[in-house]
């Protein structure tokens, strides 16, 4: 038999099924982080050569029929969208996990948004069934279906388990059904060719200098690759994988931690090595900044982030921006939710290439850096005519969202007691003019909605009172006797 017989698939050999990456999304405090760790270690458990794992920031399982799936540890959107923002679409399936005894939460109703916004399916994960009922579960699903999230025994298409983080029971079930799922997606990477992989998280160690975990998206990387990612470059020293043992090659669907960076590599970078050909005739950065996975981006539609300052508010604009139509096209909202535009925020829509339309709500000061970084239009508006109007504007292909008057805003730096018993904020004024008597909104981070509203009652200006303050002036600021801020608020004047 002559060679080439003996391997008779050798033309198809290059695309190998590789295993999927998963991501966790979910609510704080519903079971990310421990369904992760109980995933981790049932995985260990029955590796009977039991490695030692590294936390590299992500691992690979072995699930009881024989699949492979690679776990990204971070858990969370504001991750997953900075993995994004980049370009680097690295997950192809996330879990979304909602308590039973909770319920779909805010922070459910963003994952989904940036799950889908990024084309990545979803797996649901019940967990903490240990605490909940039956009732309980079924909740949960008629919730998930007002979100557009229609499990499969409501007859939708998405899978869902019960499981509990807690007492590891389901998660056999949900690692098979992961497994399923990734079938369907027929995930193949080639193995040979260029390689490619995405910085999942990249530090600065002080014996190592920069580490690098990346997660292979096809090709193999080995010790001695003159590799590329952002801004960064190097050559590859040594490699790591979850167990912590030192491997001298990477394939994919494969996390691996890497030495050999001359810079920290930022999260998302795409990761490229300088072949021969290209060698000296392709710039770095020509190779590094080619998005991995774009997300389809509709074009007869208008991306929107929408958020508003209260659930009656959130109605009474998404209605009519639904219903808005101009130059051929309509708004397709990529999230819907009340309290202020965060980062994460900025990056859904930055990954869509969408915009972020605010009602009666403050844009947090990194949240309006980043977008200008990002280049993403921001806008709040005190009138919901006004928002339909810029709306209108915007899907005739106008750009409105530039020119935005910012409503004053101060951030809450420290807090004083006075000998009164009276809260005082001691605040910076980011932009515009603070007066005294100025009606204004505090608005708590991780809060979904203002926390007080009222005037400025007191405005001082070391121990002078003063009128007003101006950007980049500290102030102390009182509002009601009783009414406690905290460092990290923000107060908009309304
Ligand atoms: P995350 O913020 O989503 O990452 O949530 P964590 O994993 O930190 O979990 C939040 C809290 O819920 C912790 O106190 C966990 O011990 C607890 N928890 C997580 N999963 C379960 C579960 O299945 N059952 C019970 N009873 N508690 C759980």
């Amino acid at each position: 038999m002559s060679k080439k017989q003996l391997n008779p698939k050798n033309q198809k050999a290059n695309a190998a099924t590789r295993p999927p990456v998963v991501v966790v999304l979910g609510h704080i405090d519903h079971g990310k982080t421990s369904l992760l760790d109980s995933i981790r270690k049932t995985a260990v458990a029955a590796k009977e050569a039991g490695g030692i794992t590294q936390k590299i920031g992500a691992y690979q399982i072995t699930e009881s029929s024989g699949r492979r799936i690679t776990f990204i540890d971070t858990p969370g959107h504001e991750a997953f969208s900075k993995m994004r923002q980049r370009g680097a679409g690295v997950a192809d399936l996330a879990v979304l996990v909602v308590a039973a005894n909770d319920g779909v939460k805010p922070q459910t109703v963003e994952a989904i948004a940036h799950a889908k916004a990024a084309g990545v399916p979803l797996v649901v994960a019940i967990n903490k069934v240990d605490l909940a009922s039956p009732q309980d579960v079924a909740k949960v699903k008629g919730q998930l279906a007002k979100e557009d999230v229609i499990v499969e025994d409501q007859g939708g298409k998405i899978p869902a388990v019960a499981v509990s983080a807690t007492t590891g029971a389901g998660v056999p079930e949900l690692l098979e059904i992961i497994g399923l799922s990734a079938d369907m997606l027929e995930l193949k990477a080639e193995t040979g060719g260029e390689p490619e992989a995405v910085v999942i998280e990249s530090l600065l160690s002080s014996q190592q200098g920069p580490l690098a975990t990346l997660i292979v998206k096809k090709g193999n990387f080995k010790i001695g690759d003159q590799i590329f990612a952002g801004e960064a470059s190097g050559k590859i020293k040594a490699l790591m994988n979850d167990l912590g043992q030192r491997i001298s090659e990477a394939g994919p669907g494969m996390p691996v931690q890497v030495l050999g960076f001359s810079d920290v590599p930022p999260v998302g970078a795409l990761v490229t090595r300088l072949s021969a050909p290209t060698s000296g005739v392709v710039s770095p950065k020509a190779v590094t900044n080619q998005p991995v996975n774009p997300a389809a981006e509709p074009t007869t539609s208008l991306n929107v982030v929408l958020r508003a300052d209260t659930q009656g508010s959130l109605e009474a604009v998404e209605v009519p921006l639904a219903n808005l139509e101009a130059g051929g096209k309509g708004i397709n909202f990529l999230l819907k939710s009340i309290g202020p535009i965060s980062d994460s925020d900025v990056r859904l829509a930055a990954a869509a290439k969408g915009v972020i339309l605010g009602f009666n709500v403050p844009t947090g000061s990194s949240a309006r850096k980043l977008a200008d970084d990002l280049g993403v239009g921001v806008r709040s508006f005190p009138i919901i005519y006004e928002l339909l109007e810029a709306a209108e504007k915007l899907l005739s292909g106008a750009q409105v969202l530039a020119e935005e008057k910012k409503a004053p805003e101060a951030e809450v730096l420290a807090t004083f007691t006075l000998h009164s018993g009276d809260i005082v904020a001691g605040v910076k004024v980011l932009n515009g003019k603070f007066k005294y008597r100025d009606r204004i909104k505090v608005f708590r981070e991780g809060s979904e909605e203002e926390v007080h509203q009222g005037k400025v009652r007191g405005l001082k200006v070391g121990k002078d009172e003063v009128q007003e303050v101006k950007t980049g002036q500290e102030a102390g600021v009182l509002v009601k006797p009783d009414f406690e801020f905290k460092k990290g608020d923000h107060i908009v004047v309304s």
